[in-house]
């Protein structure tokens, strides 16, 4: 990685000056970098956490790049030069109290110069990144989701309309023998190979939904599992089942497009902590496009949103609540994952955990 390099690079340059000038005896002077890489390290993560922290509330580059500074200040990792003359006494009295050096031939002043040196390449380098991390959160590469034309959906070599995520997210079986064809394949969905996964082979698939579980025989009827009619979800067309003795309501099932539904049942689940949730949109099974990471992230956000509004808009919900998700699936303390309405465009996404 780059950070390493940097850092290494950093340490690397101030042990060699003092080392052509006569300047250290070290039995081990790898220790002795090992130690400077891992003080810049400490820098760059804190100045990286100061980073995150900013993107979550950004809602233009400059404020973004006013409150990284502003920020990193406060948090005692200045960008830049400001942060030469502590990083500068830091790493001196690091060199002069470090058990791998044995003795150091130089002054004061004079050992104050070289870590200076090395440090005024080191720091532009890494506030030059943390500054493109800023500019990249405000980019908008052109998308599948900003598109009008219905796109076919393509996990690299396994089109599926419903899954436009990458074949990583999706829960599939190793290489081997299909179940049904018996054909050696790289990957397996159910254990059946591509084709004779999305030709229904599978028989027993079933896909949870947030309208309750989907299995080839709801698919065939086109209605979902029953519940009371009061738990029964908004804007469906609600098929009345009776009342049985003892309850106060008729229970009802949901009407979902049967060919939709058995779309979905050719569709591979997305890997979770606690199992898939598909949802629903404008009557039908939405397309999964992904978990949230903060590439997706970037490219959900419409002109003027915070991230943690998208997660608000996303997740229909309030303000508090969506600053804690925002933070939390940034972190990977949550996973969030996101689907999208070819119909409305709507996009929307729930979330779990370990
Ligand atoms: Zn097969
Ligand atoms: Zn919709």
């Amino acid at each position: 990685m780059s950070e390493e390099k940097a850092a290494a690079k950093a340490a690397h340059a101030i042990l060699r000056r003092l080392a052509a000038k006569g300047g250290i005896e070290s039995a081990q002077p790898e220790a002795v970098e090992a130690e400077i890489v891992e003080a810049l390290e400490r820098y760059e993560r804190s100045l990286e956490a100061v980073t995150a922290a900013v993107l979550v509330e950004a809602t233009s580059l400059a404020g973004a790049q006013t409150e990284l500074d502003r920020r990193s200040v406060e948090a005692d990792v200045p960008l830049d030069d400001v942060a030469l003359p502590d990083m500068v006494d830091q790493l001196s009295q690091l060199l002069l109290d470090s058990e791998h050096v044995d003795e150091l031939f130089v002054d004061d002043d004079e050992l104050d110069k070289i870590v200076h040196a090395a440090l005024l390449d080191y720091l532009p380098a890494i506030a030059s990144r943390e500054r493109a991390k800023l500019a990249a959160a405000f980019v908008r590469p052109r998308t599948l989701l900003a598109e009008s034309k219905p796109t076919p959906a393509v996990t690299g070599d396994y089109p599926f309309p419903l899954f436009e995520a990458s074949l990583e997210s999706a829960n599939v079986d190793e290489a081997g023998p299909c179940a049904h064809c018996e054909e050696v394949v790289d990957v397996r969905f159910s254990k059946a190979c591509f084709a004779c996964f999305r030709a229904g082979k599978v028989a027993a698939y079933v896909m949870d939904t947030e309208l309750g579980m989907v299995r080839a025989e709801d698919a065939e009827e086109g209605l979902l599992h029953a519940a009371p009619r009061s738990a029964a979800p908004r804007g469906y067309e609600l098929v009345e089942m009776g009342t049985a003795a003892g309850d106060a309501e008729p229970w009802v099932r949901v009407r979902v497009d049967g060919a939709a539904l058995t779309e979905l049942l050719h569709t591979p689940k997305y890997e979770t902590w606690q199992g898939e949730k598909w949802l629903f949109c404008c009557q039908r099974p939405m397309v999964f496009v992904g978990p949230m990471k903060e590439p997706l992230l970037a490219r959900l956000r419409e002109a003027e949103e915070t991230q943690e509004e998208v997660v608000g808009r996303l997740l229909q919900s309030g303000t508090r609540e969506a600053h804690e998700r925002t933070h939390q699936v940034l972190n990977g303390r949550i996973s969030m994952y996101v689907f999208h309405c070819p119909q409305c465009r709507k996009h929307r996404a729930h979330w779990d955990c370990a």
